[in-house]
């Protein structure tokens, strides 16, 4: 057992120097990743790190990993042999490997990399700060993979956060942990543990001291994040109460959240949408597939019939919200009609963006062990579906061209630094033409002048 004790949030201790070398987080992976990234990243500057540009130089190194996908999987187990080459020659190296990955895969990866000091799984976090001692002090292996449980209705050890997160524009507040939907693609509920909801007070203390540090937009975090609130300890909190609680806080413009599951979308978020200002006019809602036969083999709890009443009621009640989605080809047995309702879908739904993907396995999910599409054929599909997405955004964001929206400036574009880049509250992305004194965090009236796939050119008006 380590007799190494573990830091609490925010806290120094004092027998650390304040400057001891340098760190570098690695992320791979969704939203959750990267907020966990700045969380690890907090925990070591707590211990008197500071950030490294080039890994290669850094005296710590966390790999954050991502087992959504195959590749990243890949990527992450490449970057470890380029490590393994450079911690032959500079052994105090410590190295952490952290994620979904770290989580389903510890063993292999300590097997296959037996100078990684440390592998921590996704609930574990805020051991960081012990296990990076460990790993400096008595440079043995350490692994602590343990999830959350459940006692009767009730989650115990929601894991605690480091709340001094500096002043940033904006923030990721992740509000649920974990996932009980077990879609037959998805690992999520193996890597994260089943879903568990913070406690409210934690979430509306962790946002009202972002908004203090001058945070104005929020984004909460969920695998599902609209079944929020339930086997709370206080009883159910609904979703739709928590954003009405959020837009309450001084300082907090703009609320986001993502994903939300078709399935849980009521009416009450459909009115808070519409009547709380706050609450931006975007949802990103996966529809995964257009086909109900292949939601089912997915174990998607909706149909497309659903899907589109959902999609009517958000359209008629707030008529210029923006509609993202991420969608799945190849799926295992997929035929190509259950393939073309796909592409019906996604030609009558037209949504402002997609994220589309060719079918992973993931091992130990039950869809790996279907009867799998061919790689040529899911490849095919996924151009299709592509090429069909695109036609539907060259054919509808011209449409918005005179529409006058508001933005708020991020600041310079990285791809053109003449130009201001910020998201409207339908979460286009806007570049214009801006002076200076524009600051980060201003909210610019501006008029759409051109589409392109990626976003509008705007002028400000
Ligand atoms: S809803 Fe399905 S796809 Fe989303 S995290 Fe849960 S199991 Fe995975």
């Amino acid at each position: 057992m380590s007799n190494v004790t573990l830091l609490q949030p925010g806290s120094r201790p004092s027998n650390i120097p304040t400057r001891r070398g340098t760190y570098f987080v690695q992320t791979w992976g969704c939203q959750m990743n990267e907020e966990d990234s700045e969380q690890i990243a907090l925990y070591l500057k707590d211990l008197g790190f500071t950030a490294a540009q080039d890994w290669r130089e850094a005296h710590v190194v966390v790999l954050n990993t991502c087992s959504v996908r195959k590749k990243p999987e890949d990527k992450a187990f490449s970057m470890l042999g380029q490590i393994g080459e450079v911690k032959a020659i500079r052994p105090t190296m410590v190295v952490g490997v952290a994620g979904c990955m770290a989580q389903v895969r510890a063993d292999e990866i300590r097997r296959r990399n037996p100078f990684v000091d440390f592998v921590i799984g996704t609930a574990q976090i805020g051991q960081i700060p012990g296990l990076v001692e460990e790993a400096i002090q008595t440079k043995k292996f350490q692994k602590r993979l343990e999830l959350p449980e459940r006692k009767g209705a009730v989650v115990t050890n929601i894991p605690q956060r480091h709340l001094e997160r500096g002043g940033k524009l904006k923030a990721f507040v992740p509000i649920q942990y974990g996932c009980d939907k077990f879609c037959t693609f998805c690992i999520v509920p193996t890597t994260r543990g089943r879903e568990r909801s913070r406690p409210t007070e934690h979430v509306i203390e962790e946002v009202r001291r972002l908004a203090e540090l001058g945070t104005k937009e929020v984004t909460l975090l969920g695998q599902t994040v609209n079944s929020y609130g339930k086997n709370l300890a206080e009883g159910n909190v609904p979703f739709s109460k928590l954003l009405k609680l959020i837009s309450g806080i001084p300082g907090i413009e703009r609320i986001r959240y993502t994903s939300p599951y078709p399935r849980d979308f009521k009416a009450d978020l459909i009115d808070v949408i519409r009547d709380v200002p706050e609450v931006m006019e975007h949802c990103h809602m996966p529809l995964q597939a257009g086909n109900n036969d292949l939601l089912k083999r997915m174990k998607r709890i909706y149909t497309v019939e659903s899907f589109r009443e959902i999609v009517d009621n958000l359209r008629s009640a707030v008529p210029h919200i923006g509609l993202t989605t991420d969608v799945i080809v190849g799926f295992p047995g997929e035929t190509e009609e259950e393939f073309e309702g796909t592409l019906a879908a996604m030609q009558e739904f037209k949504f402002d963006q997609a994220y589309m993907f060719r079918y992973s396995p993931r091992p130990g999910t039950p869809a790996a062990e279907m009867e799998q599409v061919p790689q040529e054929v899911s490849k095919l599909r996924l151009a299709k579906l592509q090429e069909v997405q695109y036609a539907v955004q060259a054919e509808e964001a011209p449409k918005c061209i005179g529409q006058i929206l508001e933005v708020m400036v991020e600041g310079p574009s990285p791809k053109n630094p003449k130009m201001l880049q910020g998201y409207t509250p339908c979460f286009k992305m806007i570049h214009f033409e801006g002076t200076e004194s524009i600051q980060a965090g201003t909210i610019v009236p501006v008029e759409l002048t051109e589409a392109h796939r990626w976003g509008f050119i705007a002028k400000q008006v």
